[in-house]
């Protein structure tokens, strides 16, 4: 079988798309798409790509029944630039591997993130890690966002005040922000990429690396739309219930013995299953069971 080209990908290879003020993320490369899943997939018994039809039936079967390894056939090279805090949160993410822009080698550019006057809002008081919704009242937000911008000026006029005087790069830029940019190639392969996805698409990840997430995904579905198209049904869209919640549902239900099975199979259809799907969720519903 030839090397899997997908001239959607193809067509965005080497663009850059804007994330926040100074950020973007650039697909550098790609191994494999679809149609590499569906190879390896069938490849225990000979058959390779069939109709669309059924190849994005099996993607979806392997997503839903967590059959992850045909994923990690797909490769992904990313160069991004984003700012230190989102880096940091982002290399937790142990299953890429990365080069990053060497603070030791290079002078690190002028530049830092300073957040629109939208994402100036006060702490969360219901999340401790988060922020509220609703941004600061706009005197506010205005006044800390100047403060921002100017804390971050003063600190590279530092850090080249450092440097014009002699002092190691890999000494003067200790004490730059958190908010200052770098970058690097990040390589990933797919079922690892939607383990990030998930975690980092999650209303509960910080807005910034949430945008990069977003940006990636869109990215990974030019790439692999079949395989995007799952992970949005059996794992973005989807929740996992634990064993009281779903006790709880079965209750509201009627219980064992009261679930009407013929209302759940119109509800599904109304929410468009159909075939098999109908049964797996009536048969979810009834035993817990996947199938
Ligand atoms: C909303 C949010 C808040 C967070 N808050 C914090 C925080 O306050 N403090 C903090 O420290 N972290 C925090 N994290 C980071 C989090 O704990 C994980 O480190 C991060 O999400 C990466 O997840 P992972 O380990 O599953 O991913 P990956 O590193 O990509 O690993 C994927 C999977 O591979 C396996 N794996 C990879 N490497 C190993 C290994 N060496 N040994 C065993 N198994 C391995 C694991 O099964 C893992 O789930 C937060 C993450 C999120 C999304």
């Amino acid at each position: 079988m030839a090397r899997v080209q997908v001239p959607e990908a193809d067509a965005i290879v080497d663009q850059e798309f804007s994330v926040l003020d100074h950020g973007f993320v650039r697909l550098v490369d790609y191994l494999g798409g679809d149609a590499r899943i569906v190879q390896a997939a069938r490849v225990s018994y000979g058959g390779g790509t069939k109709t669309f039809r059924q190849d994005r039936g099996l993607i979806n079967y392997l997503m839903r029944n967590r059959h992850t390894s045909p994923f990690e056939q797909v490769v992904l090279t990313f160069h991004a630039k984003m700012p230190v805090f989102v880096a940091r949160q982002w290399v937790r993410h142990r299953t890429a591997r990365l080069n990053e822009i060497s603070g030791r080698y290079s002078v690190m550019e002028d530049q830092f993130y300073l957040p629109d006057s939208a994402h100036i809002n006060a702490q969360s008081t219901t999340n401790r890690q988060g922020r509220d919704h609703d941004p600061l009242p706009p005197e506010v937000s205005g006044e800390l966002r100047n403060e921002l911008a100017s804390e971050q000026r003063a600190a590279y006029e530092r850090y080249e005040d450092k440097i014009s005087r002699g002092l190691a790069r890999e000494v003067a830029r200790i004490n730059l922000p958190l908010s200052l940019y770098t970058q690097w190639y990040w390589q990933i392969d797919l079922h690892n990429l939607f383990h990030f996805l998930e975690l980092r698409l999650d209303p509960h990840a910080q807005y910034e690396i949430r945008a990069y997430a977003e940006v990636i995904l869109d990215i990974a579905r030019r790439v692999a739309p079949l395989a995007c198209e799952a992970f949005e049904e059996h794992r973005r869209k989807a929740v996992s219930l634990s064993g009281r919640e779903l006790d709880a549902v079965r209750s509201l239900l009627g219980g064992a013995e009261g679930i009407d099975d013929a209302a759940l199979r119109a509800a599904a259809e109304e929410a468009g299953l159909s075939g098999k799907a109908i049964e797996r969720f009536v048969e979810k519903l009834r035993s817990g069971t996947q199938s």
